[in-house]
Parts: structure tokens; sequence; C-alpha cells
């Protein structure tokens, strides 16, 4: 693809000197294009609507790159192309910016690579985030955003706004699947391993893209629920929990960043600038690009009532701190942030530091060479090792959360039926941002994955599996069928399956399954045999009694394009379930805890303290093996933390998974403490008998919390160390 700079610019080390020396020559109007970022959809042709790819349209193409010299493109239009289209459009458009602009300044193009590369047919698509936390192996999740990097970049795109940095722990909300779980510590890590993998050692590789941590800061836990809407988290607890993740990826040297589109404590992030300058850019030390979100200063007026106009919101994002604005569909920000500078509101120079940011980024990505670097795929042993990483994440990640009576491994003859939703479907396995922004359109998924049904037939035979799908995901179809079925097979896989869903289209008003499946379910119980429950869901959705009528219960997220064959490897056995809960699964609509709760939280209605009652803990979930813990020993170090020793043994006859988790409680605190927090964790793989010795290092933070003057405190006391049921309690001066 062509697209090289009429300056000549190759980007050597010297991007700083470069990046100023291209901004001394531009224009204001020129400034304000780099600042601007619209949406595939503003400049190609109206679709014919018959999934053929989108053709741009040379005319809105020159307005928006030549006329107004708009800096950056994202996204699709409407749904997936392959590597070959996505190179030869975003190759187009490099062309218009290169060729037919005054300077030449190359479009940076930035993509929803959320789960692999998952708007490019063809790519390897993995496990949403939260199966990646599932797994507990930031190697994996590295290795797994590695090849995200590869396909998104032999796509042309250099850029993925990935990875989700926000926690879940607002079981309602409709991105929850995005995140790595309810934890700040297991999100800094996989945040950062998610990172390294996406942007590699230098962003000069071609094969890596990018990152953008999304979305700064809060989004995540809207206290109603609904995605965009209000977070009431104080300034405390935003920076004990919140922020971390945050702060771990700009350690980490993530280039960008996504602002949240939600409101915290009454002030839309957007408008932020005390969180957005302050605490980003002046506490962290953030020096790459901060984006907005979809239309984001579009709603500070229309949405969030906190400008009374176009141009006002403008220049709170502005001066808030944001780089780049999605505006997506109009260029009036162009226009309105023009004025700004011109009636002298906004100063040049704040545009200055905004540009030079972004041509940084774009010198560092190596657009400026022509034609940009791009790795090839045609290699089959690339695609086939992102392939083996997708099985290894899926397998990893899927949760054994109950196994009455050794139900599982199924070995022997038994005759199965696979029924629900989610046994013959590839978007229940996805998830959304799956080819389409919903991953409802299966039209749009490769004919050649299989579904679990299909999956389980590879493994077992097609005489010894059957289907009846029972319901949709809303909708009863024959569950009279699938009883009558039931009554064949020796056991029932039942894969209850949340209608796909994100963003504000994702909003729900109930956690419990639609009703239909409800009935499936227990229509099954009814029947006799065994039930194993696989769970495909995005969040913790509720199954009321199915999981007490159930001998087995797997939670398997969205596990992604090898979901059906590692659930198959799980279920018959050729495979551990690797997995381990990253969220607290809860029993009751209205009863939303997370693990890291309040002593209060624990007080019952008969004044015990048995109040919390998840269903399934946060960090639950087994294999087909045992292991056991032994020897614990905590000792502090002076003026530093505490040393924790402990071994563990496989005591079963078949090698397996064990996550190691450790735990830390503040006895007592001048601010209520929480009941236990996670700070360590390894993943280990032993064979039968084996055994490992393992040692963990706690720092001063791991013993601090965030105190009422927003500074990380620790407090001398007495502190708990909990690891594999084995608990030690010191004093810590
Ligand atoms: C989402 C972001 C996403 C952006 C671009 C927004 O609606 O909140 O996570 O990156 O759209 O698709």
């Amino acid at each position: 693809m062509a697209g090289g700079s009429k300056l000549g610019i190759a980007s050597n080390g010297q991007a700083e000197v470069q990046a100023r020396d291209l901004l001394a020559r531009m224009t204001l109007q020129e400034k304000i294009g780099q600042m601007t970022q619209v949406t595939l959809a503003a400049i190609v042709r109206p679709g014919a609507g018959d999934g053929s790819p989108p053709r741009l349209d040379p005319q809105r193409l020159r307005r928006a790159v030549v006329d107004f010299g708009v800096g950056s493109v994202l996204n699709v239009s409407d749904r997936a192309c392959t590597f070959e289209q996505w190179r030869s459009l975003v190759g187009e458009i490099l062309r218009t910016a290169a060729e037919d602009t005054r300077l030449g300044i190359p479009i940076l193009y930035g993509i929803d690579s959320v789960h692999g590369a998952n708007y490019t047919l063809g790519a390897t698509l993995f496990p949403h985030n939260l199966g990646l936390a599932a797994t507990w192996a930031p190697d994996l999740v590295q290795g797994c955003a590695a090849a995200a990097a590869l396909e998104t970049r032999a796509s042309g795109i250099p850029w993925a706004f990935a990875p989700v940095l926000d926690l879940g722990r607002q079981a309602l909300w409709s991105r929850f699947t995005e995140t790595f779980g309810e934890d700040v510590h297991l999100a800094s890590v996989m945040g950062k391993a998610c990172i390294q993998g996406l942007q590699g050692e230098s962003l000069r590789d071609p094969a890596r893209v990018a990152a953008c941590a999304k979305h700064f800061i809060g989004y995540s836990r809207p206290n109603s629920g609904k995605d965009r809407t209000p977070a009431w988290i104080p300034e405390h607890s935003l920076r004990e929990l919140f922020l971390p993740p945050f702060e771990s990826a700009v350690k980490a040297g993530v280039r960008t960043i996504m602002v949240n589109s939600g409101e915290v404590n009454g002030v839309p992030t957007h408008a932020d600038r005390r969180l957005l300058t302050g605490v980003l850019r002046e506490e962290l030390g953030f020096e790459g690009v901060l984006v907005s979100d979809w239309e984001d200063i579009i709603r500070l007026k229309r949405v969030h009532h906190v400008a009374s106009s176009f141009k006002e919101a403008v220049r709170m994002a502005i001066e808030a701190g944001i780089d780049m604005s999605m505006t997506p569909n109009t260029l009036t920000f162009c226009e309105a942030l023009n004025e700004l500078v011109q009636e002298g509101v906004i100063a040049e120079s704040r545009v200055d530091q905004s540009v030079m940011r972004i041509l940084r980024l774009k010198l560092d990505l190596g657009l400026f060479e022509s034609p940009p670097s791009s790795p090839g795929l045609a290699g089959s042993e690339v695609r086939r090792e992102s392939i083996r990483l997708s099985l290894q994440a899926a397998r990893e990640s899927l949760v054994l959360l109950k196994n009455e009576g050794d139900l599982l491994p199924l070995v022997g003859n038994y005759r199965l039926l696979a029924c629900g939703p989610g046994a013959d479907s590839l978007p229940a396995l996805h998830g959304p941002w799956s080819y389409t922004w919903q991953g409802v359109d299966e039209s749009a998924y490769p004919a050649q994955l299989d579904t679990v049904f299909e999956s389980l037939s590879r493994t077992a035979g097609g005489s010894r599996v059957i289907h009846v799908p029972g319901t949709g995901f809303d909708d009863e179809i024959d569950i009279r069928l699938a009883v009558e079925a039931a009554g064949s097979v020796d056991v029932v896989l039942l894969c209850l399956a949340e209608p796909l869903s994100v963003e504000k289209p994702g909003d729900i008003g109930d956690l419990r399954l639609p009703k239909a499946q409800l009935d499936l379910g227990r229509a099954l119980m009814g029947v006799g045999k065994p039930v194993v429950l696989a769970l495909l869901a995005g969040r913790p959705r509720l199954v009321e009694d199915l999981v007490e009528g159930a001998s087995a219960v797997v939670w398997a997220g969205y596990p992604g394009p090898q979901g059906g064959r590692a659930l198959a490897d799980v279920l018959y056995g050729a495979e551990e379930p690797g997995g381990r809960l990253p969220f607290t699964y809860p029993r009751e609509p209205a009863s939303l805890w997370t693990y890291d709760h309040k002593h209060s939280e624990r007080e019952d209605v008969r004044l015990g303290m048995d109040a919390y009652q998840p269903l399934f803990e946060f960090g639950a979930g087994f294999g087909y093996t045992r292991f056991e813990y032994s020897g614990l020993e905590v000792g502090t170090l002076p003026g530093q933390g505490i040393e924790v020793r402990v071994c563990v043994r496989n005591v079963g006859d078949r090698a397996g998974r064990e996550t190691v988790q450790l735990f830390v409680s503040d006895l007592y605190a001048s601010l209520t403490p929480p009941v236990r927090r996670l700070k360590r964790f390894r993943k280990l793989h032993l064979g039968a008998g084996q055994r490992e010795s393992l040692e963990f290092v706690l720092d001063r933070r791991d013993l601090s919390f965030v105190g009422l003057d927003n500074q990380w405190r620790f407090e001398p006391g007495e502190f708990r160390v909990e690891v594999g049921g084995l608990s030690h309690t010191l004093l810590v001066e």
C-alpha cells in the first residue's frame, strides 16, 4: 500500500525533532484536522446491504481528509472485511492523505480489535477478556494479544482500541465481559500483559500495534447498571480500585487511552480536567494520545447537559485534556475548535500539545514510511500458532464449578443430548464484537468453525451425540422434543446462553436468563438424567434453581471460536478445565457483592455473619485432580513488607493446573477494611504427585489502602495472609 510523506520523513528515533519540524509547517486547520477522527461509515458509499465490502466515496473521503485534514479514521462501516479488503481500503485512504494533502501526513487508522482482529474475516478470535482473566495466565494473555496485534496490523491497521481496564464490579453492566473481572490486582496484571502483547518492545515492529487502555475512568461501575450512566465512586475508592490498572498500563508504556463516556461523581469524564490532566497526565505521567469515545464531546451537551452549546462542549473537552475527538460522523468539531482558537478562548499552544502527541505516535508507528510495513500472513504456520493460542486460552478459561459424584470427565460410552441456545450457535461462543458490533449476525461467521454440538460429535462420534435446540435465546422452540430426547440419552448437556448484546443495546433490567431457557432447564431436570450445565454468557446471568439441579456446572463465558472444541476436550477429559472465576457469581438478583466486600456486608438478618452467600466465589473452580497446600511461612521484611512461602502438591493421579491465590486481610484499619484482597497469584501445571515450593514478596503498598486524604497509607497492625485454605496472622510494624 502506498502512503509516503511528502516531507520524506524517516522515523529513526528522532520523532520529537521531526514532529516539531512538521508542526512548525502546519496551518491551524491542518493541526485541528489531526485531532479529528471520523468513522469509516462517514467516508464510504451507502451500503448495498448485501454484505459486499464497503467502497470509499471519493467525495466524502476528499472532504474529510483533504478539505478538513482529518488525521484518523476508525472501525467498520457495518461488518468485517477480509485482510485484503482492509489493506486496500486503508491503503486508499492513506494514498489520499499522502498524495492529495499539502503535507501528506498519514492517517492513523484505529479499530476495536478487542478479542483478536474481530473485524477481519479470516482472523483468529480469542475469548473475551473475562475469559482471558479466568485463565489466570498472563503469559497466555500476552501471546493472544500479540497474535491480535499481528492480524490487526496485517489488515493494514496500526491501532487497537484495547484493552478495557475497567473493573467488572457491576454484574448488570453490558460490557462486563470486556473486563478482566472484578479484582484490581488481576486486572492490572492482565492489562499489562495485554499491552505488552499488543505493543511489543517497539512500535517499529511491523507486527505490533499501538494499544488503547480504556475507558479512563470509573465507566464500569454505573450505579444503575445501565451503560453510560452515573457512577458515584468516592475519590479514595477510585484511587484504590479503579486507578491502579491504568497506572500499571502507563508504566507498561501504553501509547493511547480512551475516555469514559459516562460521568463520575457528577462530572462527565470528557469534561473532567482534574481526572484527565491532573491525575492521568500530571500524577501518572501519561504522555500519549488521549482519545475521546464515540460522539462524547457532542454528548456533553446533548446527553450530559453540562455544555449549552456544542462549541462550549469542545472547549470543555479540550481544556480537560483530550487530544483527539472521535467525532465521528460530522466535521463540526474542526469548525468549533478553529473558532475557539481564533477567538483566543483556546490557545494555539494547547492545540500544538495534542498534535505533537499524535504526530509522535504516527512517527513511532512508522506510518510515514512508504509503503508502511505490514506483516505477511501468508505462512500458515502463523495462523496455526494463533489458533493454537486461541484453543489453549479457551481450555484454560473454562471454569468447573460443580461436579457431583465426579460425573466429569465423561469416560465410557455415554450417549449425550446437547441442547439449549448455546449448543449449536457460533455467536453464543463468541459474544459481541465478533464480525459485527453486537455479534449477532450468524451469516458473518466463518462456516468452518465448529459449534459445541459439532465439536462433541467430532470428539465422541456422531452417533453418540444428538442435538435438539429446546429454545432460542429468548423463545421456546421445542422443549417437549428436548425432554423426549433427554429420555433416550445418558447425559444432558444444557448450554444456556445470554442473548448477545453490548454497550447501550445490552442494558438489562433483570440478571436472570430469559424465561424460555429457565423453562427448558427445569423441564430437562425433571427427566432424571444427569445434567451438565454450561453457561455461555458475558455477565453472571442467573439461572435460579438450575445450578442446584445440575450435576455439573461449567462457566464458559465467551470462549471464542475454539470454545466448542475446548468444552468437548474438558467434558471428555482430554483436558483439564483450567479456569478460575475472575468475579463473584451472585445467587440472587439483588445481592450483588464483590469478594472484597466489607465485614458489615456479612451481617445477616439474624445478626450473625452469614449474609455473604454468593453462588460461586471469586477465584472458584477446580479440575480433575486435587492439590494440597502445606508449609505456609510468613515473615516480615524489615521496613518493607512481607515474605510468604508455601508448598503445593498435586495429590491426584493425573496432571493438572492449579491457580495459587494469595489474599491479604488488614484486620483493623482506620477506614473499614475489605474482608480480604488478592495480592499475588501464580498458575502451576503439576504432574501427578509433583510438588512446587513458591515464594512471594509483598511490599508496603500491598499492605496499604487509600485514606480519606486520597493518599496511600500503611497502618501498622495485624495482617492475615491466606493461601489455598491455609492462613497466618502476623504483626507488621
Ligand atoms: C465504545 C468504545 C469503542 C468505540 C469505537 C464506543 O462506543 O465505548 O469502547 O472503542 O465505540 O468503536
